[in-house]
């Protein structure tokens, strides 16, 4: 009987602690005065908008004034009534791990001599710069060698004890036995791998089943490798057989997994489309052949161009001239991708290179090579979101959708390069960049 009573007095304590938690918290509501909004999904610009937030989401949109009508008295205005205001942006490939390998000694260096405490804390910085350069979503695709760090870091943000964008994680990714880092090395050592190494079906549904567990939000894998060119289209060599691609993109979807496929060269993409995954990752080697099947598929199409530019000099310096063709192949299949209606979404492969480069660079090529500066923006919200399921949550600044939104000084659809200036960023309501005015 005593102890019941412990018991109650013990559960009264802890209601009236939550119940004075709520009271004390009570929901932030603020009005953004937007001079100018991007309405990605009808593809324009309105003016002189009010975006409602209440607690973590928008409520409202609307002529300024018809908001702040309907919006309590006294209500704070945050004024960005001489910027641009768009949705928060989605990266939907980024290593948080990784601090650029433009060689493959950077990438063993990094492996053999960092631990991955010490490579977790550089991916919490990885993971502040993004946001503050206005991606409020990313997807990262592996750890290279860092385990399941990325999910540790996705808690951390979830949890407030770090200032992050929403990560969508893919933990160790997959590849076959000799067919990825760290390679080279005398057969007497053990050395790391850079992704989880796994052969036949069987142990593939086993180590997604594993990935699932601890954390994957998403299965990647590497589906080619020794990319070189044959009759003018590059071309690779595909790390499994058939039989153990289609094993993991089925076991990934019973789970409700999605798979993303780093595949360069013909044959590495025509396998991942056989195997039905769901986002060929890079695909420089895209023709129209593959173009039109992946439109017939739905499938994505994550071009990650300025990373090719970036590598491309030193990796052709460091004795590796495929990735300048590589680089000039993808130029060219980007405007015909746009054009035959291939599904594209914003990545960038950020970590791949140095995290001091700011994401939004892609935007600038993706313009060059053959969209409207329109459409690079709705790649890395609306399409980004429908990538990632979540079209509800973000990707648009709407009624019901999370209050992820950022503001730029001038117009990015005359100056797409305006992206890379962001000056404001909300993030579930929450401002964590305001130097508008400054
Ligand atoms: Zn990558």
């Amino acid at each position: 009987m005593k102890k019941l009573l412990i018991t109650l007095v013990l559960i009264f304590s802890v209601v009236s602690k939550i119940a004075i938690a709520q009271v004390r918290t009570p929901e932030t509501i603020v009005l953004i005065k937007a001079g100018r909004l991007i309405d990605v999904r009808a593809g324009r610009i309105l003016e002189n908008q009010g975006i409602l937030v209440s607690g973590e989401r928008i409520k409202a949109v609307g002529p300024f004034a018809d908001i702040q009508r309907s919006a309590p008295a006294n209500i704070k205005i945050v004024d960005l009534s001489r910027s641009t205001v768009l949705p928060g942006l989605a990266d939907c490939h980024t290593h948080i791990l990784l601090q650029g390998d433009i060689t493959a000694a950077d990438y063993d260096e990094q492996l053999l001599k960092e631990s991955i405490p010490y490579r977790t804390i550089r991916a919490t910085v990885a993971a502040r710069t993004g946001l503050m350069n206005g991606f409020t979503v990313m997807r990262d695709l592996e750890t290279e060698g860092a385990m399941y760090a990325d999910v540790d870091v996705k808690t951390a943000i979830n949890r407030g004890v770090i200032p992050g964008p929403r990560m969508f994680v893919s933990t160790r990714a997959f590849s076959a036995t000799g067919m990825y880092p760290l390679l080279g090395y005398s057969w007497e050592l053990k050395m790391p791998e850079g992704v989880q190494i796994v052969d036949g079906a069987d142990n593939i549904r086993r180590a997604v089943r594993e990935q699932v567990k601890f954390g994957a939000d998403w299965i990647k894998f590497y589906a080619d490798r020794r990319y070189f060119i044959k009759d003018g289209a590059l071309h690779s060599w595909v790390n499994f057989t058939a039989e153990e691609m289609k094993a993991m993109v089925d076991e990934a979807h019973r789970l409700g997994r999605r798979v993303a496929a780093h595949a360069m060269g013909w044959d590495g993409i025509d396998a991942s489309l056989k195997a039905s995954v769901d986002s060929i990752e890079h695909g420089y080697g895209l023709d129209e052949g593959l173009m039109d099947r992946m439109v017939r598929q739905g499938t994505y199409w994550c071009p990650t161009i300025y990373v090719g530019v970036y590598v491309a000099e030193g990796r052709a310096a460091a004795g590796a001239p495929i990735w300048l063709a590589m680089r000039d192949l993808e130029a060219k299949a980007f405007g015909v991708a746009v054009r035959k209606g291939v599904k594209i979404a914003y990545g960038t492969d950020a970590g791949g290179y140095a995290w001091t480069e700011n994401q939004a660079k892609e935007f600038a090529y993706m313009v060059r090579y053959g969209m409207t500066p329109m459409q690079s923006i709705q790649s890395a919200t609306i399409n980004a979101a429908d990538l990632l399921e979540h079209s509800s949550d973000f990707g648009a600044v709407e009624p019901g959708q999370f209050a992820d939104i950022i503001a730029v000084s001038g117009d990015p659809l005359r100056d797409i390069t305006e992206l890379e200036r962001v000056r404001f960023v909300m993030k579930s309501g929450q401002i964590y960049r305001n130097d508008i005015g400054r």
